[in-house]
């Protein structure tokens, strides 16, 4: 049962439409290097495409109605959009998810120290991370800081052509035989992910403060760059990212290199789906929430009620609110639960069962079941649904594989599928092969990105 590489299938025509959706999700990639700029991002294509805030179009007064495009959005951090369908809204939605959160270094609260003429800024990592990836490589801040007064700060320093970046140093190799003998999980030490930031010691300082006089050069320099002092740290929401844009791949420019990709290559390609939505048969939803990385926990996070609430709000707005009607729209929607797939890798290949596997240019994955040991911890998909959902995909010519995410035992993962799931709702997941996951830099096949974004508009038209 080998499915084709999609790229064997493509009329020229196609060729120039895949170009296009990754040409906009490369730049998606640029703005989008944290869940704040993701969803500042996402808004601002969706308000282009005639979405309005589900406030603002309630306080306009008049029912929410069929055709009509509402997005509503949590601490800057997660985002539901609504077209409304034709259809009553309590036989159900047809639902894309994915995450826009990616594994990081977090700037802790109080980071900034020096030692030896050279100063550091603390962190402490964000999802699953291999440490030793993280040293030598340019490194970007993005994030916010918050001053006591409630003004929002917005830090963008290292993705600029001529802007400084960051950096992690690592042992030379001289003087590495001790640290090389260790396993490769302790090889770098998370307390010792510290940012280099600055080896600049200011002059002319009063005796007390000649100790530090290169943190206090970079005090100086944040405060005349960004108005801010050392306690506002205290609440400052700040992330250390991969520098740079993301890149073709490849002698015949056929991948993407890019950081983040898990999981906004499914977030984006859904985003664009339902934005080319015209008057759908069923409510077409799009929720790309926060988190996921750490366990969908807190309150921008799948576990949280802030979908539910969403779409209470959504049917208030229609003049339909009853607790019933809520369940009975949650109950009966369909829903692509969109997360990236470990794309085959030769030089790996012991991780892998190759019969199950996902493979880099052969299209979208359906991944009937997740997690580890035993299923443990996933959404096992409904026979009946994934043979609704790949009948679909067959009729819209979308380029798919099924897989799991390794030989059974060698480790396994979840995503927000089993949350959605709670509500008695069909969920699947699906997503991008990707190669490297969760390193600094990943591997994606245009083609696959290209059949995600098909994939997921074919089902908001008949699932
Ligand atoms: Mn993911
Ligand atoms: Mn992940």
């Amino acid at each position: 049962m080998e499915r084709r590489n999609a790229w064997l299938t493509y009329t020229e025509a196609q060729e120039k439409e895949m170009e296009e959706v990754v040409k906009a999700y490369r730049n998606f990639l640029d703005l989008g290097k944290t869940e704040r700029e993701c969803v500042t991002q996402i808004i601002k294509e969706a308000e282009a495409a005639g979405y309005e805030a589900l406030e603002t179009r309630l306080a306009k007064g008049g029912a929410l109605k069929a055709g009509d495009k509402v997005y509503t959005v949590d601490m800057k951090k997660i985002v539901a959009l609504f077209h409304i369908g034709q259809e009553d809204i309590a036989n159900g939605m047809n639902i894309l998810g994915a995450h826009i959160d990616s594994p990081r270094l977090d700037i802790k609260q109080n980071p900034l120290y020096e030692d030896a003429d050279l100063a550091f800024l603390d962190t402490h990592y964000y999802g699953g991370v291999k440490k030793y990836q993280w040293v030598s490589i340019p490194l970007a801040m993005h994030g916010v800081v918050v001053r006591k007064d409630g003004s929002v700060v917005d830090v963008n320093i290292g993705e600029a052509e001529d802007d400084p970046v960051l950096y992690i140093t690592d042992l030379l190799i001289h003087l590495a035989g001790k640290q090389l003998q260790k396993k490769a999980a302790d090889v770098i030490d998370g307390e010792s992910m510290d940012i280099l930031i600055g080896s600049r010691p200011l002059k002319d300082l009063p005796d007390e403060k000649k100790k530090e006089a290169v943190k206090e050069n970079v005090l100086k320099i944040l405060n005349e760059k960004y108005g801010i002092e050392e306690e506002d740290f205290l609440s400052a929401e700040l992330e250390i990212v991969p520098a740079g844009k993301a890149r073709e791949c490849g002698l015949d420019r056929s991948m993407i290199v890019g950081y983040g990709q898990d999981d906004r290559v499914c977030a984006y390609t859904s985003l664009l789906a339902i934005l080319e939505m015209d008057a759908p048969k069923r409510t077409s939803c799009c929720l790309l929430v926060d988190k996921e990385e750490i366990g969908s926990v807190g309150a921008t996070g799948m576990q949280s009620r802030f979908f539910e609430n969403s779409v209470a709000e959504l049917l208030e707005g229609m003049g339909k609110y009853t607790e019933l009607t809520l369940r009975r729209a949650l109950r009966n929607s369909s829903m692509l639960s969109s997360d990236v797939s470990a794309g085959f890798d030769p030089a790996y290949a012991d991780a892998f069962e190759k019969k199950n596997s996902a493979f880099l240019g052969r299209g979208i994955v359906l991944n009937k079941f997740t997690g580890a040991r035993g299923k443990s911890g996933s959404n096992d998909a409904n026979a009946e649904y994934v043979a609704k959902v790949r009948a679909i995909f067959d009729k819209y010519e979308v380029a798919f594989q099924t897989a799991e995410l390794g030989k059974v035992d060698i480790g396994g993962g979840g995503t927000i599928a089993y949350i959605a799931a709670l509500y008695g709702m069909e969920v699947i997941d699906s997503g991008v092969a990707v190669l490297s996951m969760h390193a600094p830099w990943e591997v994606t096949s245009k083609a696959d990105v290209y059949e995600a974004k098909k994939a997921y508009k074919a089902f908001l038209l008949d699932a």
